[in-house]
């Protein structure tokens, strides 16, 4: 489509077939590249992205080592969006399932009983033979044990290290998904679920369009929808890169109506031809893109006064970069 590819607002973003959201995703979407390359269906190059973040002890917001709540556990939300056949599974507040993300893209299978919390969760997971283990690393109990909950927990954005990993692909047929994964927010109350799990919130999936997902804090997110906003966008005409800016921009316009603050929030979207968009409210919200080539790359958006631009960091950027 034309149209679409002349409109889109920064040009190394065409033709892609995945994009991620944060630095910490750029090993797991060099892993899922190759895997692209040979033609595998678009579900087995998201699943190897998300599960390699969701293994690494390093990464402090998702899976293993991921923020614990305000009892000192780690407590996971993750879904999987299949853009074929609208397909949704999810789980929330899960807490020693090894990889979220595996139960969620099996949960996407069923047209009932596809978003499960907690011991439901657990239960089906058990049944289905799925990995468990104790996810609070010692770096994560360290960073629970260290900290004032008294203080922190009236904040809910105390640590802002908060994020999700969400991974939106496209396959040889074209097939698109999206799939996420996260801790949520350090020191949450037990059971508190954010947007990622929430359809059309955390992400949204429809080949016929693109996809869109979200990261940031998940309570503000859901107060637009804003994933499914930016399919919407999408589907009557804009390019990703507007749909993104235009979305986020118009989510703002509502709080600021309502004389309500706004957390931080980041959006990431691709149409179904490959042309991909990204938009924040911070001023460095790196995210990871795979071209047609099968080559990664890490993108920084940045939002200076609202406005947004996209550039690629150069390594003094990358050795000052304090974020995720
Ligand atoms: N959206 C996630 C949540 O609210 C956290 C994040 O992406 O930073 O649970």
């Amino acid at each position: 489509n034309t149209r679409a590819r002349r409109n889109c607002a920064f040009l190394p973003l065409i033709n892609c077939c995945m994009i991620s959201t944060w630095k910490m995703s750029l090993l797991g979407m060099k892993r899922a590249a190759p895997l692209l390359k040979r033609n595998v269906p678009v579900h087995e190059a998201i699943l190897m992205a998300v599960k390699t973040v969701e293994d690494d002890p390093a990464i402090s917001s998702v899976g293993y080592g991921g923020l614990p709540n305000l009892n000192g556990e780690v407590e996971l939300d993750a879904a999987y969006m299949n853009g074929d056949t609208l397909g949704f599974g999810g789980v929330m507040s899960v807490k020693n399932i090894k990889n979220p993300i595996e139960v969620a893209f099996d949960l996407s299978h069923y047209q009932r009983n596809c978003l499960l919390s907690d011991i439901g969760a657990t239960r089906y997971a058990q049944s289905k033979g799925f990995a468990f283990q104790n996810m609070l690393s010692p770096e994560s109990k360290k960073r629970y044990d260290q900290t004032d909950k008294m203080r922190d927990s009236e904040m809910l954005e105390a640590y802002k290290e908060h994020d999700t990993v969400c991974v939106i692909g496209m396959d040889h047929r074209r097939s698109m998904a999206c799939g996420v994964s996260t801790s949520g927010l350090f020191l949450k109350m037990p059971g508190r679920v954010g947007d990622s799990p929430i359809i059309g919130s955390g992400l949204y999936a429809d080949s016929e369009v693109g996809c869109a997902a979200a990261t940031g804090v998940g309570e503000d997110i859901m107060k637009g929808c804003l994933s499914f906003s930016i399919v919407e966008k999408m589907r009557n005409g804009m390019d990703p890169q507007t749909a993104c800016e235009t979305a986020l921009q118009q989510h703002l316009q509502r709080f600021l109506r309502c004389n309500h603050s706004c957390g931080s929030i980041s959006v990431i979207a691709m149409d179904c031809y490959g042309n991909a968009g990204a938009a924040t409210t911070l001023s460095a919200f790196p995210f990871v893109v795979t071209d047609q080539n099968f080559s990664t790359q890490l993108y920084v958006a940045s939002n200076i006064g609202g406005k947004i631009s996209i550039f690629q960091p150069d390594q003094g950027w990358l050795n000052s970069y304090r974020g995720d």
